[in-house]
């Protein structure tokens, strides 16, 4: 019998990251452009995040989450040196400090206690709840803030990668020693460049 795994830190973290994508012509495009993005992505997670239900974003709690994002995204930069981070937002990332710093504000906003989970047939598994009252949006940027804090400190870590696939700006952890790409169509896009490129040199 499986147990269904809870969506953990580390795809948290991931899955906030890369609301910032590829827009497939060349640009990038932002998931979290508007309040109405940030309601669905919560929504869609709403089992990760300490979120009411009918959870509904507003512009002040988008400001939140998309500063958190800057901090989670040059932190992921920080954590893929010496590779060079995702190229959607390497020229605007900020100093390691002030990243640290925001996400630890961030973290602060509400205060938590570890819960014990250890249903049968699994490992017992700890999880942050929110100790106190707090309006929606600080839960839920305090809640991101400590996945990314859990996750920099976890052993996941290690395995982060930025893609370097053509157009692709996307982080990812590698789930095995040979991953290059983030998904296989990546990959299929890079042979297909290198083969032009090849074409090129040696076609004439
Ligand atoms: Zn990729």
């Amino acid at each position: 019998m499986s147990v269904p795994t809870p969506l953990s830190e580390a795809q948290l973290v991931i899955d906030l990251a890369v609301t910032l994508r590829h827009d497939g012509h060349g640009g990038v495009a932002d998931d979290l452009a508007e309040p109405a993005g940030l309601t669905a992505w919560v929504r869609e997670r709403q089992a990760a995040l300490p979120v009411p239900v009918g959870y509904t974003a507003d512009a002040a709690s988008l400001t939140a989450v998309r500063e958190l994002r800057a901090a989670v995204r040059s932190v992921l930069a920080r954590a893929v040196r010496p590779g060079e981070p995702s190229p959607a937002d390497a020229g605007q990332l900020l100093p390691d400090a002030e990243a640290v710093a925001l996400l630890n504000a961030a973290a602060a906003l509400v205060p938590a206690a570890p819960v014990l989970s250890w249903p049968s047939g699994a490992d017992p598994a700890v999880h942050q709840e929110p100790a106190a009252r707090a309006p929606a949006h600080a839960l839920v940027t305090a809640a991101l803030a400590r996945a990314a804090i859990a996750f920099l400190t976890g052993p996941d870590r290690v395995t982060l990668r930025a893609c370097h696939g053509p157009r692709c700006v996307r982080y990812f952890l590698k789930e095995h020693p040979r991953q290059e790409w983030c998904k296989p169509s990546c990959g299929n896009r890079a042979r297909v460049a290198r083969h032009h490129e090849r074409h090129r040199s040696t076609g004439r």
